[in-house]
C-alpha cells in the first residue's frame, strides 16, 4: 500500500492505473479510522481492482465553533487499517495541498438546509466541495458513503446526478458497537457516563423502528423517540426529524420512503444516528 500527500503524485498513480484497465474505487474520509470505515474499504476492495482512501479532517465542514482542532487524528493506524482492509492508496493532504487560494465553493439547495444543515449551516457546502475535488483528482469508478451520514449521502448522491459525475456511489450499513452505539471517531470525546448516556440515540432508534408505519403521522414516531432521548439527563435534542427519502424536506406523514433522523448532544458532543423506512406501494 502506498500513501500520497500531493494531487500530483494521486493523479500519476491513478493514470497508471488506468492505463492497465483497473477499475478504482474512493472511500473519502477524515480519519482517525474504525470499523464504519473498515466496511467501506472492505466493500471497495471486493467491487474495485484499486482503491484510494482520502484521510483529510477537511476545515471547509467545519463551522467557527466546531471541533476542527480537536478533532482526533492518528495516521499511522488509520494506515495500518487501511492496509489490512484492502486499500492500495491513502491520500493524506495538507489544508494548503487542497485548498491553495481556494475561491470556488459547491453548494446543494434545499437538501443541505433541513435536519444537520440547520445547525451547521456551512457544512454540507464544506463537504461537496471537498468530495467534488477528490471526485476529480481520483476520478473513480464508484464511490463508497455510510449512511450512518444520511443526508450526506442522499447529498451526494443528487451532487452527481446534478453536476453529470460519472461515479457510481455506493451506500454502506451503519456499523455499531456491540450494545448499539453506531461507531464514529468523536465517540472517542465521550466520558465513561456519557458512552452509557449515549446508548439513548441507538435506543430511540429501536424505538422508532417498532414504532413507525405506512401511513402513520411523523409526530408520533417523533414523540416516541423524544420520550427516550429525554429521560437521560446528559441527553439533549439536536433534531429528531422525519423526512422524505429523497429531497430532505419534513414530512407530516409517512407515505412514502422516509429517512427518521436525529442529532443529539451528549455533554458537548454531538452525536447523529438514523434509520430508513421504505413503504410497500
Ligand atoms: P468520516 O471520517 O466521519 O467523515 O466518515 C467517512 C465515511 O465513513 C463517511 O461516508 C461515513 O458515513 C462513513 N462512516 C462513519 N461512521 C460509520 C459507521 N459507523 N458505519 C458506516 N459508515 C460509517
Amino acid at each position: 500500500m502506498k500513501t500520497a500527500s500531493t494531487i500530483k503524485e494521486v493523479r500519476a498513480l491513478v493514470k497508471e492505473w488506468k492505463k492497465e484497465g483497473f477499475t478504482i474505487g474512493l472511500v473519502p474520509t477524515m480519519g482517525f479510522l474504525h470499523e464504519g470505515h473498515a466496511s467501506l474499504i472492505k466493500r471497495a476492495h471486493e467491487e474495485c481492482d484499486r482503491v484510494v482512501v482520502s484521510d483529510f479532517v477537511n476545515p471547509t465542514q467545519f463551522g467557527p465553533n466546531e471541533d476542527l482542532e480537536a478533532y482526533p487524528r492518528d495516521f499511522d493506524r488509520d494506515c495500518r487499517l487501511c492496509k489490512e482492509n484492502g486499500a492500495d492508496l491513502v491520500f493524506h493532504p495538507s489544508p494548503d495541498e487542497m485548498y491553495h487560494d481556494q475561491h470556488t465553493y459547491m453548494n446543494i439547495d434545499t437538501l443541505s438546509e433541513t435536519l444537520c444543515g440547520v445547525t451547521r449551516p456551512i457544512h454540507f457546502r464544506g463537504v461537496c466541495t471537498v468530495v467534488s475535488k477528490l471526485f476529480n483528482i481520483v476520478t473513480p469508478d464508484k464511490a463508497y458513503f455510510g449512511e450512518k451520514d444520511a443526508q450526506q449521502l442522499a447529498i451526494i448522491r443528487k451532487m452527481v446526478i446534478d453536476m453529470n459525475f460519472d461515479i457510481e456511489i455506493i451506500g454502506c450499513p451503519i456499523v455499531r458497537e456491540a450494545d448499539g452505539l453506531a461507531k464514529s471517531s468523536r465517540n472517542t470525546y465521550l466520558t465513561p457516563e456519557e458512552r452509557k448516556a449515549a446508548l439513548c440515540l441507538s435506543q430511540a432508534v429501536s424505538k422508532g423502528k417498532s414504532t413507525i408505519c405506512k401511513n402513520c403521522s411523523s409526530s408520533s414516531v417523533i414523540n416516541e423517540m423524544k420520550s427516550i432521548i429525554d429521560a437521560e439527563p446528559l441527553a439533549k435534542i439536536d433534531y429528531v426529524s422525519v423526512v422524505d427519502a429523497n429531497n430532505m424536506q419534513p414530512v407530516e406523514k409517512v407515505s412514502n420512503d422516509v429517512l427518521v433522523a436525529m442529532a443529539v448532544y451528549i455533554g458537548k458532543t454531538r452525536l447523529i444516528d438514523n434509520f430508513s423506512f421504505h413503504v410497500e406501494k
